[in-house]
């Protein structure tokens, strides 16, 4: 059940409303609404 929360890579809270990004180093990483700012800061790559 709690296999299928992603959890935000930027605050690891379980992600509301979540976005995938790619991070630097290439992984696909799930960032909630609240920190998609931090994710485009880091000019991670929107999947
Ligand atoms: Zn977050």
């Amino acid at each position: 059940m709690w296999g299928r929360v992603k959890k935000c890579f930027v605050c690891q809270k379980k992600a509301i409303d979540p976005r995938r990004y790619v991070s630097d180093n290439g992984d696909v990483v799930v960032v909630c609404a609240q920190c998609v700012e931090y994710a485009e800061r880091r000019a991670f790559r929107k999947v």
